[in-house]
């Protein structure tokens, strides 16, 4: 099989709620880059990738689309079922830039699907779980507001919640105080500052809501609560409460030194982060190896990222998945059909061969670039 022509289109997913927060972040809509495969065998795939704005990790949208156009020209012709061929040759092609090659890899990982009639979660290992445990985000907003909306979120069935803080300390431990109060026992806090405190604040901050986990008898683990590796390791040396870390687990080479360094309980694992399915997977089973648990997410996208991201997660084992997002369930816009199927605070694939989704065209609009 070869690849005959590469499509790219750009599209905006507004929020339903009208803007997504967190740290000192705010947007209305994320852009999002969608791309189509086709091969000479008549078997099409799909692919996405949505950075979060461009100052969340080092990527950018117009940024994904450009270095797609880069080395698209030169996958015109290679066998899309052979993953690793594929990903080796973007490596030569583009230095770095893993959220470029996440959507190419992705659109791959869907054509080998349907090439064998298999869904994606098949052959990623098999599925272990019918349905994966969802959270779902409190937005960064006044503490009164985030305590309404904890509520509608616990009326849809959710009991596991990703707390948006990373701001102004004190208010931030306001934040902890009135959403823990809130929640039921047994319900999970996740508080995830994404690199927002200082390393100073941190330590302060998780000294004043560590018994707050007691107190109302729910788990509180605490994310990414700095920039660096080295100031997340100091917070965790003085934080008696688990530990995610999420944005500088960008490779396997800082994986092996946070388990070296016992700076971690969990990682947050993003497809694009990582470059796509392939290395995204070499990551899941590495953690499994080493005993870590994993969020499984992408930094974001519609029902195309979300559906690889239920095909990953569900070919994980449950005792080492701890939570995923269905980010098709913010939008105000349907970007595919056959998008993961939402809950009682789960998802789960179509089990349709391949990814699962079909594009609605009308919605992607023109490409923007077609090679080939
Ligand atoms: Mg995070």
């Amino acid at each position: 099989m070869k690849i005959t022509r590469i499509s790219i289109h750009q599209v905006d997913l507004p929020l339903k709620e009208g803007s997504y927060s967190w740290s000192t972040q705010s947007f209305a809509a994320f852009d999002s880059t969608v791309v189509i495969i086709e091969t000479d065998e008549g078997i099409t795939g799909v692919g996405e990738s949505c950075p979060l704005g461009p100052s969340y990790l080092a990527a950018y949208a117009e940024g994904l689309r450009t270095g797609i156009a880069k080395i698209a020209p030169d996958l015109l012709g290679q066998d899309p079922t052979a993953l690793d061929k594929i990903n080796h040759r973007m490596d030569q092609l583009l230095k770095g830039h893993p959220y470029v090659k996440s959507a190419v890899d992705m659109a791959c990982w869907d054509i080998l699907g349907k090439a064998t009639g298999r869904p994606v979660h098949a052959l990623l290992g098999g599925k272990f779980q019918d349905r994966v445990k969802l959270f779902k985000v409190i937005s960064r907003d006044d503490p009164a507001v985030m305590v309404e909306r904890l509520g509608e979120y616990q009326a849809l069935g959710f009991d596991q919640f990703q707390m948006k803080v990373g701001e102004d300390p004190d208010r931030d431990i306001t934040r902890f105080q009135k959403v823990a109060a809130a929640m039921a026992p047994g319900e999970v806090m996740d508080a995830d500052a994404n690199t927002g405190w200082r390393q100073h604040d941190a330590v302060r901050i998780v000294d004043a809501v560590k018994g707050l986990a007691a107190e109302h008898q729910i788990p509180i683990y605490i994310e990414q609560p700095c920039l660096t590796y080295e100031e997340c390791l100091a917070v965790r040396q003085h934080c008696s409460l688990p530990m995610i870390l999420d944005e500088c687990m960008d490779s396997l080479a800082v994986l092996l030194r946070g388990y070296q360094d016992r700076a971690m309980d969990l990682i947050n694992l993003k497809i694009n982060r990582m470059g796509g399915l392939t290395r995204a997977r070499q990551v899941r089973d590495l953690c499994q190896s080493l005993g870590i648990v994993m969020t499984i997410e992408d930094s974001w996208g519609g029902e195309i990222a979300t559906a690889a991201i239920a095909h990953l997660a569900q070919s994980t084992p449950k005792d080492f998945h701890f939570q995923s997002s269905a980010f098709h369930d913010y939008h105000t816009v349907a970007i595919a059909e056959g998008g993961p199927i939402v809950e009682q605070g789960t998802m789960r694939s179509n089990d349709q061969p391949g990814l699962g989704v079909t594009p609605i065209m009308d919605v992607l609009g023109d490409p923007v670039a077609v090679i080939g």
